[in-house]
């Protein structure tokens, strides 16, 4: 097989964080709201009145919900907005921004990766897209609320050597949603233990409210680090919820739930296609 054709996303401006924060007027966060969007993900943040105020993942590829253009931008508005979000740059994670106009008029802040011609493509097509800049890789960078809820995220790893095959799993944004001591961890594909920021938060004494199965609860790369990882939350936490963002019947055989059962025991399942069966467009998890 040949060597696949890569290109770097066009998010040229290193981020002006400070430009693209999204919390003006934001009192506190309420939560997260999960979208089906089918295989793939889609999530966004949650301000005191539960309007969305950031977006993190745009995604639905394989068996989405979508029957026309005009259905995403119903289905996920983007009109309270102001920031758009990327874990990484594989298109279940941002394939349905391509087809709702308003979210090129959005800021974008974005992991710069290596990735496919037309990610790239489509990164060329934004005019306000910004990227963490490589030197900001593995701190903590936040966004915070009045009352000091923060969205706290990390570039988990560098681009590698042109030479080398990127991984944008392993090298995208890691996020965490805090409210008080209470937290939500959004890791996108990447495992939890691959994440610094998820260690700090865990030795930091925060309880975990909620978690969403990295790559759509794939067995791929969960190894017994990643259950050892959960286990130190469960041991102090009673149960929450764990969420399972995928398409029902993918080729992936997405997700794998027994391995949630014995890392999380107790904890509640949230299946995305299962909204669907109830006629939901999407369910908040709520602090
Ligand atoms: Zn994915």
């Amino acid at each position: 097989m040949g060597k696949r054709v890569r290109k770097v996303i066009k998010a040229q401006h290193p981020a002006s964080y400070t430009q693209v924060d999204p919390m003006r007027g934001v009192k506190s966060i309420a939560g997260i709201r999960i979208y089906d969007v089918g295989q793939g993900d889609a999530i966004c943040v949650l301000d005191q009145d539960r309007k969305p105020f950031l977006q993190i993942d745009y995604g639905g590829k394989y068996s989405n919900p979508f029957a026309s253009n005009d259905k995403v931008d119903e289905r996920m508005p983007l009109k309270n907005v102001r920031l758009i979000m990327l874990t990484h740059w594989d298109e279940d994670h941002w394939c349905s921004a391509s087809k709702n106009t308003l979210s090129k008029q959005r800021a974008w802040l974005v992991p710069r990766q290596r990735t496919s011609p037309r990610a790239a493509l489509f990164s060329a097509t934004l005019s306000q897209a910004y990227c963490v800049p490589e030197t900001d890789v593995g701190k903590s960078i936040f966004f915070q609320a009045q009352n000091g809820d923060r969205v706290v995220f990390q570039k988990i790893a560098h681009m590698p050597e042109p030479t080398h095959e990127e991984d944008c799993n392993a090298t995208g944004i890691a996020f965490a949603v805090e409210n008080g001591n209470s937290v939500i961890l959004l890791p996108g594909d990447a495992s939890y233990d691959q994440v610094e920021l998820f260690d700090n938060l865990v030795t930091s004494g925060k309880s975990l409210h909620a978690i969403v199965a990295f790559h759509h609860g794939s067995r791929r790369h969960w190894t017994t680090a990643t259950h050892k990882y959960l286990r130190r939350w469960s041991a102090l936490k009673p149960p929450g919820t764990v969420v399972f963002s995928y398409g029902k019947g993918n080729p992936y055989r997405h997700p794998r739930q027994e391995n949630y059962r014995s890392s999380l025991s107790g904890w509640q399942h949230l299946l995305t296609p299962d909204l669907r069966g109830h006629g939901q467009s999407h369910e908040d998890i709520l602090f």
